[in-house]
């Protein structure tokens, strides 16, 4: 038997690990699109853009590690069509080349939503998505002495943490009333809000924007400024901007699973809890994928993590060596911006109270956020005892009861209390 994996990210490169480690014997080949061997992508907006790390040091695995694997990588071809005749099929890249699999796995990933301003394409506007945005990116920096970041959300966020550590002037607009709005709640959003100002950035809610103001140089239309919407009374602002950071989510990218007849909604692929797609032959994970999750309700979501990524990946190796292992992680993130770790685990969504434990004045705290008295989900800032218990009570099931969270001095890890 063979597999394809199209996608050499985070996801593709952990199906195609887990399926060695399982015991799998049959031909593992993975397709990506861009042109190096898969590579970690967090550091892109930390520290590979503050220049502390190297593009070797992102690299998940030397290319000895897949010769010694026999796992083939195909570097800087996307696959552009699919199919299955009978119980095989074949994949076609956009270079011509034709792989024959019996199974496929997607890993496909996501893309930066493009904001469809008038001057989108001038020069100096960039998104961050891999290697290559993040490199454009690099190649301005120095030259850059304003910096507009469009978006309030993580990846936003860390740039906009390195590019005020750097010295640069920084402006972040955000379109809602609030940072971070989809990932924590409004005691979390207002504290980046506050530490961020802080730090000397302009953080700006609710704005409406224009238009991407450009000027002529040598190199052509390059961006000079954001024009906001016209104010109450008429008043147009531009704020100065060498570079514009776009930050504003990402799409799944759904195109040839749908190409496939698969189920997919807004593009995401949807799995059951096997990493399954609607056709048993093609199993899915990571950014692409929306998935049941015994956290998130009745609801199915779409996880952007490198958690996620790494687990699905290994439920779907899992699936495609027979033994099914229905995904059951729990959800966990980070994020650096500046000196501020903020870790997540858990899912939010749904939450009716919070309790808050440490100090915000002095940036190490945690949210505890709850649903019908039950503990689902943490946001802690600088303070990674907090995160590991509640990690290590959502892991077991179990609960740490909000009466007894709201006294700081006492370590939640000891709090922690089996079934309900
Ligand atoms: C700047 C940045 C910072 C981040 N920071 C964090 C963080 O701090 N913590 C965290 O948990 N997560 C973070 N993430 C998110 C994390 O990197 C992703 O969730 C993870 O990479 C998802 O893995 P994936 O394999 O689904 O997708 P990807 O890693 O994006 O890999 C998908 C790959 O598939 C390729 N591909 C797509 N379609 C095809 C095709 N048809 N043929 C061939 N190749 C194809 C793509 O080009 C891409 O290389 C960050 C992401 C970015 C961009």
């Amino acid at each position: 038997m063979g597999v394809v994996i199209v996608g050499a990210g985070q996801a593709g490169m952990q199906l195609a690990v887990s399926l060695r480690e399982g015991g799998f014997e049959g031909d593992v080949t993975i397709v990506g699109q861009e042109s190096y061997l898969p590579y970690q992508r967090p550091p892109l907006s930390k520290a590979f853009l503050s220049g502390d790390s190297d593009f070797e040091s992102l690299e998940f695995r030397t290319p000895e590690f897949y010769v010694g694997k026999e796992i083939t990588v195909i570097t800087g071809e996307q696959v552009v069509d699919a199919a299955f005749d009978g119980d095989s099929g074949t994949a076609t890249t956009d270079a011509g080349r034709v792989l024959t699999f019996d199974r496929l796995a997607l890993a496909p990933g996501s893309t930066p939503r493009k904001l469809p301003l008038p001057g989108a394409e001038l020069d100096g506007v960039l998104y961050l998505r891999d290697l290559e945005d993040a490199l454009e990116l690099k190649a301005r920096w120095a030259d850059a002495a304003n910096v507009v970041v469009i978006g309030g959300g993580f990846i936003g966020l860390e740039v906009a943490a390195a590019a005020r550590k750097a010295g640069k002037t920084v402006t972040v607009l955000e379109a809602l009333d609030r940072l971070i709005a989809r990932a924590v709640s409004p005691i979390t959003s207002e504290f980046y809000r506050q530490a961020h100002e802080r730090r000397g950035t302009s953080v700006r809610l609710g704005v409406k924007l224009e238009r991407f103001v450009g000027g002529d140089d040598q190199v052509g239309p390059r961006v000079t400024g954001v024009e906001l919407a016209p104010d109450a009374d008429g008043n147009v602002e531009i704020i100065p901007a060498d570079i514009v950071m776009v930050g504003i989510g990402v799409i799944a990218r759904g195109d040839l699973a749908a190409k496939l007849g698969l189920e997919t909604v807004n593009g995401a692929i949807v799995v059951n809890e096997f990493a399954e797609t609607s056709d048993p032959r093609v199993v899915a994970a990571g950014d692409a994928v929306l998935l049941p999750h015994p956290l998130g309700g009745e609801a199915q979501v779409r996880l952007e993590s490198v958690q996620n990524a790494v687990d699905q990946a290994k439920v779907a190796a899992a699936t495609l060596l027979g033994k099914r292992e229905a995904y059951h992680a729990v959800p966990w993130f980070w994020s650096d911006q500046a000196d501020l770790k903020l870790q997540i685990a858990g899912l939010s969504t749904g939450f009716d109270s919070t309790v808050v434990r440490g100090s915000q004045d002095d940036e190490h705290f945690s949210v505890l956020y709850y649903r019908d008295g039950r503990l689902i989900a943490i946001d802690a800032v600088n303070d990674p005892s907090d995160y590991m218990a509640v990690r290590r009570a959502l892991g077991a099931g179990a609960n740490i009861p909000a009466e007894l969270a709201s006294d700081s001095a006492v370590a939640l890890k000891t709090l922690i209390t089996a079934g309900s």
